[in-house]
């Protein structure tokens, strides 16, 4: 059902050509909220993508293809953001990738490449975002970190050092804007089927000759208490939450939505 709550609003959703950033913006659209969609993928893919959710919920929607790795590409997104709507009231620092091998077997690119993309990006998109914010006296960031930011995972070095890294910078940015209307929390899902699990399912179906159901519920098994995958809808409505009247003195936490796994 659409909703006007976040009318006139626009929220920058980095890395929602896919997966939970998807989800994250159609929840954030359906509730009236102008939309800049960012991320990699096929051209014209992305420009069915935007302009589809534009009219399906009737709010206004723009596309900048900035590479989160690169802090120039994120400044001109920024200003794109300004031209485009007047500002970014909405961040959902989201665009994030990983890497599975051993400390010792890590490529050093990689793990600088996980650093750039799932905290630092977090840093230039916030450092940015907040002077407009605080000038509203309204503004909302939220941080897609992961269970990973909360407890660690072998073989995931670089992934559970940024989300821990970037639950650590929720907490500063929260306190930095306690005494203003600006809020900043983090989201730490448990396993959610998209496409970057998706390969993590499909390394393992075919490392240990079983087949793509078997690999899932295996996944699960391990580290998932309900047995069942987060879903990018439940994801946005916790997103749709902390930007609510309800969600004003929710600050600094970092909220999993996984199924029980930190709860172990
Ligand atoms: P995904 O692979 O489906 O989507 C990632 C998005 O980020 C894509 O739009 C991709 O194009 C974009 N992206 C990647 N590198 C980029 C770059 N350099 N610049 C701009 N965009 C870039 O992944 P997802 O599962 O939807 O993950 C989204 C976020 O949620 C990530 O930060 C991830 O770490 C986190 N997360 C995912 C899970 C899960 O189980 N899927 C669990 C916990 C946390």
């Amino acid at each position: 059902m659409k909703s006007s709550m976040l009318s006139g609003k626009t929220a920058l959703v980095t890395g929602s050509t896919s997966g939970i950033g998807l989800g994250i913006a159609r929840s954030l659209a359906e509730q009236g909220a102008n939309i800049i969609f960012n991320g990699f993928g096929d051209a014209q893919m992305i420009d069915k993508l935007y302009n589809d959710i534009g009219v399906e919920f009737g709010v206004g929607t723009a596309y900048h293809n900035a590479d989160m790795s690169k802090p120039a590409d994120i400044e001109a997104m920024m200003g794109f953001a300004f031209e485009k709507f007047g500002g970014v009231d909405v961040l959902v620092n989201n665009a994030g990738i990983q890497h599975v091998a051993n400390i010792e077997d890590f490529p050093a690119d990689k793990w600088d490449a996980i650093i750039a993309i799932n905290l630092t990006s977090a840093f230039h998109t916030s450092r940015l975002a907040l002077p407009g914010m605080k000038r509203n006296n309204w503004g909302r960031i939220i941080n897609l970190a992961s269970v990973h930011g909360l407890v660690g995972s072998a073989q995931k070095s670089a992934y559970v050092a940024a989300k821990h890294g970037l639950v650590g910078f929720t907490k500063v940015t929260a306190l930095e804007t306690a005494h203003t209307g600006v809020t900043c929390n983090a989201i730490c899902p448990g396993w959610v089927l998209t496409p970057l699990v998706q390969k993590q399912v499909d390394d393992r179906a075919a490392r240990e000759g079983i087949s793509n159901e078997a690999a899932k519920k295996a996944l699960l098994a391990e580290k998932q208490p309900s047995g069942e995958f987060v879903t990018p809808e439940e994801l946005g409505a916790l997103a749709v939450f902390f930007c609510s009247p309800a969600g004003d003195q929710v600050r600094g936490v970092a909220w999993n939505m996984d199924g029980g796994w930190a709860a172990q």
